[in-house]
């Protein structure tokens, strides 16, 4: 096992601390005091044109960008280290909709009377398996929160066999204020239906019915019906099992599907939340006949790397991962269709060019090799770094740490940072020394309920083993006091976040994401010299992935 030890640690940070304020020596202070907030600017103003077309993935304005990306990194002196020499990380995708009029769904009793649904109002699915048609007839089982969580000693399954079955279950986890148990309030991965559809088709399920319950998910049924209403992208290359049928219910169609078996469904869902729980046969079968639209496009990961300059240790790398993907330009809405991302994720992308920038123009170089992948697909589901991480240029292993820069607001100069995550590696001790060098507060999760860690490209990363978090600003700002900053990041939240109006304005002030860039800069170099690799706090749900990561390969 690798693991940071903590004595060659401190000296290091000691040894580094008397340089000066950063740790960084001269040089590298130098190259980082060149991030240039005009630079991130002018970044976001040309990615966000409407000439990009809101950089949609398998659209035009996404390819043009991608190709930008490139250009900056060949400009500024990246190595290439993407397919055979290039920049590009060719990622193949299946576009899948479901259609609604031919597809169709009905519970069929032990009388073997038929109930049939109808897609929207009562159910939504997705056939994971990119056919254009699949039958299902299977018996439906109840299995809870479908959860196996050994660490947590907690398994819904109970050993059973649902070769063929279609699984019944619950969204979120079992209840807990104990931060020992699923991590009290806070969501862990195990209450993300991503991971409840991808546990129920390792164990040769042939569908997922989630019962969707507000609370439950903290979003109400139009958001799932209208994000499983268009099109869904998958990975071509995924060697997981796969679902034929991948769906949610509404509550009272699961109230009465547990009616049809001779159920209570109120009761099913406190029996759940036992430990002793043990799936329930419901003698009731899916009947369904799902019949899509498939079809293939290809986008493009952008990766570059400055080398390390330690010969032993230029074979790891430190990585920085930022999203240039939007939502593209939607051709059947009225008025201005172009969703342009300036905010999403282009201030990212600035972030990550002048990271580029000042590795490569720094006379001296980390001992590390320093990896730059700019992702495409990060809104479809955070495709592309799913991709990244099953597909690294440096094996997972060797990738010390990742660093993700996702939506970081132009809205001045930040006395607050969020690192969250950071306290689940073992890098934590420097990103609060750093911190400090930089006059910044760390800012807490309000919400770990909603699960934010799941949700951008360092968690792909993370999937793989690689200790790794995004960094942003947090709502406090010079001054200013922590109601404007709040206020700024609600009316961005209402206003434009996820909308064609979320674009470059002359008035933005870049100060802030300049500041992030640095401060990763310093994290991203000291963690390219230190004589271990990072890695994860003890019983972190991440640290059995790195280890499986470490396990003796061919290769390396
Ligand atoms: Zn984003």
């Amino acid at each position: 096992m690798k693991r940071l030890s903590t004595i060659p640690f401190l000296a290091l940070a000691l040894f580094l601390t008397a340089q000066g304020q950063t740790g960084l020596p001269p040089a590298a202070e130098r190259a980082m005091n060149a991030i240039d907030a005009e630079k991130i600017r002018a970044t976001v103003k040309y990615l966000s044109d409407d000439a990009l077309e809101g950089r949609g993935t398998g659209q035009k304005g996404g390819d043009k960008a991608a190709d930008w990306m490139a250009a900056q990194f060949k400009k500024y002196g990246l190595a290439p280290a993407g397919d055979h020499g290039t920049y590009f990380q060719n990622v193949s995708f299946y576009g899948v909709t479901t259609d609604q009029q031919r597809t169709r769904l009905a519970f069929v009793s032990k009388s073997g009377s038929e109930t049939v649904q109808k897609f929207a109002d009562d159910y939504v699915a997705t056939d994971q398996t990119h056919s254009e048609k699949s039958e299902i007839d299977a018996p439906i089982v109840f299995v809870g929160y479908g959860i196996n969580a050994p660490e947590y000693n907690w398994d819904d399954y109970k050993g059973v066999d649902l070769k063929g079955k279609a699984l019944l279950m619950l969204v979120n986890e079992p209840p807990s204020d104990d931060p020992n148990f699923f991590k009290g309030r806070a969501l862990t991965y195990y209450g993300r239906w991503t991971y409840k559809y991808e546990e129920a088709a390792r164990r040769g399920a042939v569908a997922v019915i989630l019962v969707h319950k507000t609370e439950m998910a903290s979003y109400p049924w139009e958001v799932v019906r209208n994000s499983w209403g268009g099109e869904t992208s998958l990975l071509e290359d995924e060697k997981e099992p796969k679902l034929k049928s991948a769906g949610w219910v509404q509550l009272e169609v699961a109230h009465k599907l547990a009616q049809s078996a001779g159920l209570d469904l109120e009761q099913m869902l406190k029996d759940a939340n036992s430990r002793s729980f043990k799936p329930v046969e419901l003698g009731v079968r899916l009947k369904e006949t799902i019949v899509s639209q498939v079809r293939s496009f290809a986008s493009r990961n952008v990766l570059g790397k400055v080398s390390g300059s330690d010969p032993r240790l230029k074979g790891q790398a430190v990585l920085y991962t930022a999203h240039y993907d939007h939502l593209g330009i939607h051709p059947n809405e009225p008025g201005d269709n172009i969703y342009n991302g300036a905010a999403d994720n282009a201030t990212g992308c600035g972030i990550l060019l002048e990271l580029a920038r000042a590795y490569a123009e720094a006379p001296q170089k980390p001992a590390r090799t320093i990896l730059f992948a700019a992702v495409t697909a990060e809104e479809q589901g955070l495709l592309g770094s799913k991709y990244l991480g099953e597909h690294p240029p440096v094996p997972a292993n060797n990738i010390s740490l990742d660093l993700n820069y996702d939506d970081v607001q132009p809205f001045g100069d930040p006395e607050q940072v969020v690192v969250s995550g950071s306290e689940r590696t073992t890098v934590s001790p420097l990103v609060e020394r750093v911190a400090q060098a930089f006059h910044l507060s760390i800012q807490p999760d309000d919400h770990p309920e909603a699960g934010h860690y799941y949700r951008s490209d360092h968690f792909s990363m993370a999937r793989v083993g690689v200790p790794a978090f995004s960094v942003n600003e947090g709502a406090l700002f010079k001054g200013h006091d922590l109601a404007w900053g709040e206020e700024k990041e609600k009316d961005y939240v209402t206003h434009r976040y996820h909308q064609p109006s979320d674009e470059y304005r002359a008035d933005m002030d870049f100060t802030a994401d300049a500041k992030m860039a640095k401060f990763g800069f310093v994290l991203g170099w000291d963690v390219a010299n230190q004589p271990e690799l990072a890695g994860w706090q003890p019983g972190d749900e991440f640290e059995r992935a790195r280890k499986r990561s470490q396990q003796p390969k061919t290769g390396f």
